[in-house]
């Protein structure tokens, strides 16, 4: 069966339903009609009339290696020869051996247990779910989590309740347990200052920045103060260590991870590192932990692990953690939790061809030059009457649109104007998305100059129409 175009789009429209999606809108081609994806290479995605386009996020931040490459289509070949599936639950097998191998040898050296599942938000409840039960095993109950706002770290219940964005969460408020919030680290004073503190020179540490913005550290201390009051009762601290990506790219002020994780250690309790977003790259360096100097007692991993090509998850913890859960069966300390597609065979080989890429293909090194020019062309955009702030860091920014410069005044939110930016973009070949009024920049770290060059004039271009 060959279903022409206009038939492939009805029988979407008749029988889907997508995520984060306003139906209503997709059904009636507000503000584009669905774009029809048939195939991919390296930085780019090709419609099914064989246009093409740039994938300026990186296929919603997993894609980081570009699209078919030639060595994890290979990895994923040959494993499919052997063996697509098999359970993890009481079984192994030889990809996810050799995947945990390699990824502790990427990850410092403290963390030492590898347990995977198939996606961020389930990377993120079993870190809850481990920090939880290791309490319980010490003889405490802790029953709630420290967060912060603008915080997004999944879409299942238990992720929702660590999230801090009223938008994706409000709705399920009932649902949730309970999670204390201290401030984002870019509180109003960071804010209203915010085109006075170019992101180009964030200052060298968290002192300095407060320094410079006249806040005082307040957000460091009202979590301090958090702590303080109800440590004993909170199991975990979780933090998006250097970026709140899905907040529309809040960057940290540079030393706030570390604040943060030392907070934690005053006061007794663990450090979760959500890098699901972060990890692989993103930050120029492997990992963002590496970037903020932290120690977490767990770090959760998903997204980019595959190249971006398959489901997969990884939630590393210390020796100390696991030995927690060590006892007799009948004591009931095992970990009871996993999922039917945990590790599955396709998707570690995929992720053992994606970390050794890393290294035979210098990606890290060849990346430093491309975050520079990327740096350079965003700074020049800033300057834009469109633009109010820019947050940049690695191959991730945010570009705030503005209806005055002078003022801030924002379009009215119904307008959705960065979602029209996005629509119009298309036909400059580019394909990027907008939360609210933030264009979202996630770069696929093969990405060319020239391809983040054509990214940048056609953002300026569109707003200029504006
Ligand atoms: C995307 C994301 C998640 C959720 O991952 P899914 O695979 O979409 O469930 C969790 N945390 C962060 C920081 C993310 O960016």
């Amino acid at each position: 069966m060959k279903l022409t175009a206009k038939k492939l789009i009805e029988l979407d429209k008749k029988n889907i339903w997508h995520p984060f999606t306003q139906m209503g809108d997709w059904l009636n081609d507000d503000p584009c009609e669905p774009l029809i994806i048939e195939r991919a290479k390296g930085s780019y995605l090709y419609d099914i009339y064989g246009r093409k386009y740039l994938d300026g996020v990186s296929s919603l931040w997993v894609n980081n290696l570009g699209h078919r490459n030639p060595k994890i289509d290979a990895a994923v070949k040959k494993q499919l020869a052997k063996v697509s599936h098999s359970t993890f639950l009481g079984l192994t097998h030889i990809p996810a051996i050799e995947l945990s191998q390699k990824l502790l040898s990427i990850l410092p050296k403290h963390l030492k247990k590898v347990f995977y599942s198939d996606n961020g938000s389930t990377a993120v409840e079993i870190a809850l779910k481990m920090a939880y039960q290791f309490w319980r095993f010490k003889g405490e109950r802790r029953t709630s989590f420290l967060s912060l706002r603008n915080a997004y770290h999944g879409d299942t219940v238990g992720a929702v309740s660590v999230g801090g964005t009223d938008l994706f969460h409000k709705s399920f408020k009932d649902l949730l347990f309970k999670a204390h919030f201290a401030p984002s680290p870019f509180c109003r004073k960071c804010f209203a200052r915010k085109n006075e503190i170019p992101f180009l020179n964030k200052a060298k540490n968290f002192k300095e920045h407060c320094k410079i913005a006249g806040c005082g550290g307040q957000c460091v201390k009202k979590a301090e103060d958090i702590l303080k009051k109800n440590g004993k009762n909170i199991a975990a601290a979780i933090i998006e260590p250097e970026n709140q990506a899905a907040a529309g790219m809040i960057i940290m002020p540079a030393g706030y991870a570390a604040e943060y994780a030392n907070l934690c250690k005053k006061y007794n309790t663990l450090l979760i590192a959500d890098e699901v977003a972060t990890g692989f790259g993103r930050t120029g360096e492997m990992f963002a932990v590496e970037y903020s100097k932290i120690k977490p007692d767990f770090i959760c991993l998903s997204k980019g692990i595959t190249g971006g090509y398959m489901p997969l998850a990884a939630t590393i913890t210390t020796d100390g953690i696991y030995n927690a859960f060590l006892g007799k069966y009948e004591e009931f300390k095992t970990f009871f939790h996993g999922h039917s597609y945990t590790a599955n065979p396709l998707a570690c080989a995929a992720a053992n061809a994606a970390i050794d890429i890393f290294k035979t293909d210098k990606i890290l090194q060849k990346l430093k030059s491309k975050i520079a020019f990327f740096k350079n062309g965003l700074a020049a955009l800033s300057n834009h009457q469109k633009v109010g702030n820019i947050r940049h860091l690695g191959v991730m920014a945010g570009i705030d649109i503005v209806k005055d410069k002078k003022t801030g005044a924002v379009y009215d939110y119904k307008l959705k104007t960065a979602a029209k930016i996005c629509a119009q973009m298309r036909e400059d070949g580019i394909i990027i998305r907008n939360l609210g009024d933030t264009l979202v920049l996630f770069l696929p770290l093969t990405i060319t100059v020239s391809e983040i060059s054509k990214i940048i004039k056609s953002i300026a271009k569109r707003l200029d129409a504006l």
